[in-house]
């Protein structure tokens, strides 16, 4: 029985790479029964909101989405469409597994999931500016804010990751050292929680900027990294590129009522509507989606697929060095489905 599914196209190249999704998944039996429901830009100008309610209901019935990019203004506009999704169905924890697809390149064999806090920090600030003179914008602040529950269920969840994928150690990324309470209580909370672990999952700590250069440096001693909300986003996107670049990097956002994957990346206006983005971080996405439902072995022959038609067939897109467009590749990978 497919599953009931929210699709969202998104913005930009989203509705191109979503039409890669939804030949890919015909090629696989149609594991999903999908909703198609607006949200981003495009929404404002069909339904006169960025998050249409319809959108939230049927993600709400659902439980379960797939989600193309969708642009957020930079500096003032709407807000992003994308933390709203976090905050009304509470998925807190959002997954970023970041796998060598293609052998030979600068790093090889990289195997990293970042666990990113998805709901505080600088994401939840309360954000103003305060006037000087005649500047009404002199001066800009922002208020952040982790709460131990918030801590102690993320450290949780990446522990219990480990556990149940084999991995063996995690490594908590803080800035404890100048933002002493307000990632001081995510540390406190992960030496609180480890040791319920102890034989099973090492732990070990890093400050932010370094682990940026060891990242760069030495990414192979990294297993699961679990951090808060913003520095997530900056090392995932580093982590991206240690496999090939924003392409390739699925997401998962998870909460304990639904569940909305993505592709790591932007809605990229830069190449929107030319028939050259890369579908396959928003297909890996969707296996990361076939394993949460239960579906692991058509996942898995899913990332067979993708595999053969990247590694095997050489079929790439620009961003991988290739030539293929976006139906190239999704033609390849339905070749490979047969
Ligand atoms: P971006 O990820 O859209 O693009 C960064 C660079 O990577 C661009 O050069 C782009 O062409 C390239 N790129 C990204 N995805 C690609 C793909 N699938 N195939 C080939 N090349 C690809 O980042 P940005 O330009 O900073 O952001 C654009 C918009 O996307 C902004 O409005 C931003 O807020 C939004 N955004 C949305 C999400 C999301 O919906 N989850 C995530 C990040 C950014």
């Amino acid at each position: 029985m497919p599953h009931p599914a929210t699709l969202i196209p998104g913005d930009g190249i989203g509705p191109e790479i979503v039409e890669s999704v939804l030949a890919v998944s015909e090629a696989l039996g149609n594991p999903f029964m999908w909703e198609m429901a607006p949200a981003g830009l495009g929404a404002i100008a069909t339904h006169g909101d960025p998050l249409p309610q319809s959108t939230l209901d049927s993600i709400r019935k659902n439980k379960l989405a797939l989600k193309g990019p969708l642009t957020t203004p930079v500096g003032g506009g709407f807000k992003s469409v994308n933390v709203e999704l976090r905050r009304e169905f509470e998925l807190f924890a959002n997954m970023r597994p970041a796998t060598t697809l293609i052998p030979g390149g600068r790093y090889d064999n990289i195997d990293i999931t970042l666990v990113r806090e998805n709901l505080d920090g600088f994401y939840a600030a309360f954000e103003h500016y305060m006037p000087v003179g005649d500047d009404a914008k002199a001066v800009a602040f922002s208020a952040g804010f982790n709460t131990r529950a918030g801590c102690r269920r993320i450290i949780r969840h990446a522990f219990e990751y480990a556990v149940a994928n084999g991995r063996k150690k995690v490594t908590i990324v803080h800035k404890a050292n100048i933002l002493k309470a307000l990632t001081g209580i995510f540390l406190d909370a992960a030496r609180d929680i480890a040791p319920e672990y102890e034989g099973r999952v090492a732990m070990d700590d890093r400050i932010v900027d370094a682990c940026a250069m060891q990242l760069v440096l030495n990414p192979w001693q990294f297993d699961v990294i679990v951090t808060t909300n913003l520095f997530g986003d900056i090392l995932s996107d580093l982590i991206a590129g240690l496999i090939g670049g924003l392409g390739l990097a699925p997401g998962a956002n998870i909460g304990a009522n639904a569940a909305i994957f993505e592709a790591v990346h932007g809605s990229a206006p830069d190449i929107a509507g030319r028939g050259v983005a890369n579908p396959v971080a928003l297909l890996l996405a969707l296996g990361l989606m076939l394993d949460h439902a239960g579906d692991k072995a058509c996942g898995d022959r899913l990332r067979a697929a993708i595999y053969a038609a990247v590694v095997t067939d050489e079929i790439r897109t620009r961003d991988l060095g290739g030539t293929a467009g976006t139906a190239d590749i999704t033609a390849g990978i339905r070749q490979r489905l047969r």
